[in-house]
C-alpha cells in the first residue's frame, strides 16, 4: 500500500491519489489508525515528554514492519529530522527516540545525521494538501551517500503524507534507490475507528 490510506476501491494497492499523483516514496508501513488512544501517546511523547512511551509504539511498529518486510530489509532506518530550533524546544526527535528502538531490534544501521530540516516550517495540520506541499518545499537536506540504497523513514504520525513525500523526493535525489514510510498511526480522516489491520 503506497500511502496507506483505507479506501475501498483499490487497484495494485493504491489510492486514487497516488494514481494520478504517484508519491516519491513506494510504500508505506502504519501500526495504527491516528485514534483514540495512539493520539494521546503520541500527544504525551511529544508535548509531556513521556519518552518511555517511545518503545511501546516503536513495538506496535516493529509488529507490522516485522511481519511485512522480512523479504524486503531496508539498509538504513531515517527518522524523519526535527528542526534544529524545533529540536531545542521540544529536547528531543520523537521519530528518532522512536527510530532508535526499531532500528536495534531490527539489526539495520540507524542514520541520524544523513538528513537535516533546513527550514523551519510552521505547524501544518489545518492546511489543505496543495498548501502542505508547498509549505515542505525544499524544508529537507540529504547527504549524497545514500545512493542505491533502500531507506525506510520513520515518523510518528502520517497525516496527509506531504512532508514524507518531500523527504522521500529529496532521498530520491540523492540516488536512494527505494523509499517506505514506516509510521506509527495514519491520520484517516472519516474513519477513526478503524483499525488497519482489519483491512490489510
Ligand atoms: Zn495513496
Amino acid at each position: 500500500m503506497m500511502c496507506a490510506k483505507i479506501v475501498t476501491i483499490s487497484r495494485d494497492g493504491c489510492c486514487g491519489d497516488c494514481l494520478t499523483d504517484p508519491p516519491a516514496y513506494s510504500a508505506t508501513i502504519a501500526a495504527l489508525t491516528y485514534t483514540f488512544p495512539i493520539d494521546m501517546l503520541i500527544h504525551a511523547l511529544k508535548y509531556r515528554m513521556q519518552l518511555a512511551i517511545a518503545p511501546v509504539l516503536a513495538k506496535l511498529l516493529l509488529e507490522k514492519t516485522m511481519a511485512k518486510e522480512l523479504t524486503e530489509r531496508p539498509d538504513l532506518i531515517i527518522p524523519m529530522p526535527l528542526h534544529p530550533k524545533r529540536l531545542q524546544e521540544r529536547g528531543f526527535n520523537q521519530a528518532l527516540e522512536i527510530g532508535r528502538y526499531v532500528a536495534q531490534q531490527m539489526h539495520i544501521e540507524l542514520s541520524p545525521d544523513s538528513c537535516k530540516r533546513i527550514k523551519n516550517t510552521s505547524p501544518q495540520t489545518e492546511l489543505p494538501w496543495k498548501m502542505r506541499r508547498n509549505n515542505v518545499k525544499n524544508v529537507f537536506s540529504c547527504d549524497p551517500n545514500l545512493s542505491g540504497k533502500h531507506l525506510a523513514v520513520i515518523d510518528d504520525v502520517m497525516t496527509t503524507g506531504a512532508t514524507l513525500n518531500e523527504l522521500a523526493q529529496q532521498l530520491r535525489k540523492q540516488g536512494a534507490k527505494k523509499v517506505t514510510n514506516w509510521v506509527v498511526a495514519r491520520a484517516q480522516k472519516d474513519r477513526f475507528w478503524t483499525q488497519l489491520d482489519q483491512y490489510f
